[in-house]
């Protein structure tokens, strides 16, 4: 992104191709002022929309859905162009968060609706009901790295239980995110029930100030503290879904070949670039040599350009060559590629390392690239103890054929993908957030509406 002075005007900035550096679109920076008067004017059409209850918000989210589909090819060449993900990846993101849209749309009255609940021994002659209401006005912050499945992930469920919202996309993919809130507009063109807010940090800071009622936010765990430093003093409520460390556990039952395709999805899908990616895999000592054989065979075969795309931030891969040096220093042994995988904008092919110390940055900190750590544990136990020790807890994956129930069970994260990875992102009823640094709060299914509402009650004496 690059910020141009415009003599006496708002200023404005330009989001660009990463693989060409050309620019991509042009957007005005919103000072608070700015902000401020979006989020007033998503107020005032919060009380319509409301109004229409579920039946009403239910049509017009559909035929948002139907507007998204026949603009697909909008967005799905401004997600390769503005963000720089392949084809794949791009139609990948699309048809999720369609799926998603759908969810909320229809599930939200089931869940939602007002309902009479039992009073309890001791009141026997009061007739209480419950009731979710809408907050309000939601802001919702997005990131770079899913720019369209990552904010509807909020925004849908967000407005299905009856908020207006304010959406902030990240500066890196201002394009994809209007592209959203053109094609809401086309749906529902009587208010502007969803508002676009363009600008970096600053602009997302003021969203926190602005009155708004909620703060759902994805990013990273840096940005998630200060925003809830910043919420702090209003007391408005935050929604915190951050980064990820996500391990892959391999048992000694495991059916091998598939968790070896698995890894390499999990690991170079979106050019690693996802917070539930697989950074770590611990492999049963039984099939670790089989597992490291065929991984190393099958990972030489990937390429950037046709398998994934360049890393979106340049800064990103000082990072990723930071954790794949540091590894390496201290004793690691690289199964496929290394430092000289890495050529601007591009890691042009997965980096495989093994036999990596647990306490380096590559096993501890976030490294949003291509880049697996596969070590050997004793066993499928010992593999969850070494996932289980990551500050993170976002998804985490298991092959494994006998006890896999229990295993998963014992794996602190928010979502286990059995014999799959990043399998939860495609169910919309599942709740979708983490534990520890990876944040708190619920997107999707029906805790994810509930997050956007304030449960009412009522009880009255008969
Ligand atoms: P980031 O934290 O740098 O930025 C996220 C958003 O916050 C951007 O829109 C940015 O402009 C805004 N922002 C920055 N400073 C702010 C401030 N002080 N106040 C308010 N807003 C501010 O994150 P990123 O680099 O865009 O995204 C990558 C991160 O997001 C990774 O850590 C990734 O794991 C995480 N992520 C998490 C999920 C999830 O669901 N848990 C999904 C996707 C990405």
């Amino acid at each position: 992104m690059t910020t141009t002075p415009t003599h006496g005007a708002p200023p404005r900035f330009t989001s660009m191709d990463p693989a060409t550096a050309e620019p991509v679109a042009t957007f005005p920076v919103d000072d608070e002022a700015a902000v401020r008067d979006k989020a007033g004017r998503a107020r005032e059409a919060a009380a319509w929309w409301d109004g229409l209850g579920h039946d009403g918000r239910r049509t017009r989210l559909l035929a948002w859905k139907r507007a998204m589909t026949r603009r697909r090819a909008e967005i799905i060449a401004l997600l390769q162009r503005e963000n720089g993900k392949v084809r794949a990846d791009a139609v990948i993101e699309l048809s999720v968060t369609l799926t998603h849209v759908d969810w909320a749309a229809r599930h939200a009255h089931r869940v939602l609706r007002r309902r009479a609940m039992p009073s309890g021994p001791l009141m026997f002659n009061q007739a209480s009901t419950l009731e979710y209401k809408p907050y309000g006005v939601i802001g919702v912050i997005g990131p770079w790295n899913y720019p369209v499945f990552t904010p509807v992930g909020s925004i849908a469920y967000a407005l299905a239980a009856g908020n207006a919202v304010v959406f902030k996309p990240s500066e890196y993919t201002p394009a994809c995110g209007k592209w959203l809130v053109d094609t809401f507009a086309e749906a529902v063109p009587e208010h502007p029930v969803l508002q676009l807010a363009t600008g970096a940090g600053p602009t997302g800071a003021a969203l926190c100030a602005s009155g708004v009622d909620k703060i759902a936010f994805t990013g990273s765990r840096a940005t998630g503290a200060r925003i809830l430093a910043a919420c702090a003093p209003t007391l408005t409520p935050v929604l915190l879904e951050l980064g990820g460390k996500d391990a892959l556990v391999v048992a000694e039952d495991a059916d091998v070949e598939a968790a070896v395709e698995a890894a390499l999805w999990g690991g170079c899908a979106n050019a690693g670039q996802s917070c539930t990616g697989i950074e770590r895999v611990y492999v049963a000592d039984a099939v670790y040599e089989r597992f490291e054989a065929r991984l190393t065979e099958r990972a030489r075969q990937i390429r950037a350009r046709e398998d994934f795309g360049p890393i979106t931030m340049p800064g990103q891969l000082d990072i990723i060559r930071r954790h794949v040096e540091d590894a390496l220093a201290r004793g690691g042994r690289a199964l496929v590629g290394g430092p000289e995988s890495i050529s601007p904008p591009y890691v042009l092919g997965p980096v495989v390392l093994a036999d990596v110390p647990e306490d380096s940055a590559a096993l501890r900190e976030e490294t949003f690239g291509p880049v697996l750590v596969v070590n050997r544990v004793r066993d499928a136990q010992d593999g969850v103890r070494r996932a289980n020790a990551s500050e993170f807890g976002l998804g985490a994956s298991l092959f494994a054929r006998r006890g896999a129930t229990a295993l998963a069970r014992s794996i602190r994260s928010g979502m286990v993908s059995v014999n799959d990875v990043m399998a939860f992102p495609g169910v919309p009823s599942l709740p979708f957030g983490g534990v520890g640094a990876s944040g708190f709060g619920r997107i999707h299914g029906a805790d994810g509406l509930k997050e956007f509402t304030v449960p009412h009650a009522v009880t009255r004496r008969r």
